[in-house]
């Protein structure tokens, strides 16, 4: 007999020992009956995943998002395997502490309100806001220390946005969580706050959505601790994202893309204005051209100096 089937046994005996109990007049002997069935239940839950009963309930959870990575998992189910009500907490440890990265409903919803998240890759949209996911089922080794860079940022005096480009700018290079991103500006606003980095003041920020198609859902990166010049900023995501997928996401003069990065050259993709914006040159896609920032750099100083 399994563990499984042992504590169903239990379960049965103690609701039908709690029917004789429900005739009662006293609501306390009622409630006080049902509370061994209640253990058993919480018991049984524990027991559905493998060798569950032996585990704490931070693995049992994390048993389970590896069970079902990139599927939408309702709170309720991981209530039950669990098997304590501060289950929230343990889902926030393994995200935070030991790198996991879980996305929630609520960090995905906002991001999908400023248009950072239109197709989640997984069939289904609705990330409601009581919902998780595993969006990458490898582990963030460097998320502990990751950590302590963002709670000394989030104590610091600057606004929100700051507070963002200040963590992006530490973590070069690395994917970062929308979580984290939350966490350190301290505001709902901050999907919005990443978004107007990107296009207002042309930080070349990559999320799954713009720029980058291999990034895990809910993940951004800071690919260069520079602006884009002005001229090229303020195109239209949509149109970006046209252009970047017409080019193969590969600059066009030499080929570079993202599977190509590496940190002593680290380098992004960025658009460049055949006729320059300056001159009339509009922001569509038979305008724009991808090219590396080198290139990119290599292509403005050759107009300038010819
Ligand atoms: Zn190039
Ligand atoms: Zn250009």
């Amino acid at each position: 007999m399994t563990e499984t089937q042992r504590i169903l046994i239990q379960v049965r005996e103690l609701l039908q020992s709690f029917e004789t109990s429900v005739e009662s007049v006293s609501v306390r002997e009622k409630v006080t009956a049902l509370v061994p069935a209640f253990d058993a239940i919480r018991e049984l839950g524990k027991s559905l995943i493998p060798n569950g009963l032996s585990l704490s309930a931070r693995d049992r959870l994390l048993a389970y998002f590896l069970l079902y990575p990139r599927c939408v998992l309702r709170e309720k189910e991981l209530a039950i395997v669990a098997g304590i009500s501060e289950w929230a907490r343990r889902v926030r440890e393994l995200r935070v502490q030991h790198g996991w990265r879980i996305v929630t409903g609520v960090t995905v919803g906002q991001m999908i309100a400023v248009g950072d998240l239109e197709d989640l890759g997984i069939g289904d949209a609705s990330l409601s806001v009581n919902d998780y996911m595993l969006a990458d089922n490898n582990q963030d080794r460097d998320a502990a220390y990751r950590w302590n860079i963002a709670n000394e940022i989030r104590r610091g005096s600057q606004g929100g946005q700051d507070k963002i480009l200040k963590y992006l700018r530490a973590n070069l290079g690395k994917p970062v969580s929308g979580e984290e991103l939350s966490y350190v500006a301290q505001s709902s606003e901050w999907a919005r706050r990443v978004r107007e980095l990107r296009t207002e003041q042309g930080w070349p920020i990559s999320t799954k959505m713009s720029g980058n198609p291999s990034l895990p859902v809910g993940v951004y990166v800071l690919e260069r601790d520079r602006q884009a010049p002005s001229h090229d900023r303020r195109i239209p995501d949509g149109v970006r994202r046209q252009v970047l997928q017409r080019d193969g996401y590969a600059c066009r003069n030499c080929g570079w893309s993202h599977d190509m990065w590496n940190a002593s050259d680290p380098r992004f993709l960025e658009l460049h204005h055949v006729i320059h914006h300056a001159h009339g040159g509009l922001n569509e896609s038979d305008n724009l051209v991808t090219y590396c920032n080198v290139c990119h750099d290599e292509l403005h100083k050759r107009e300038k100096s010819g």
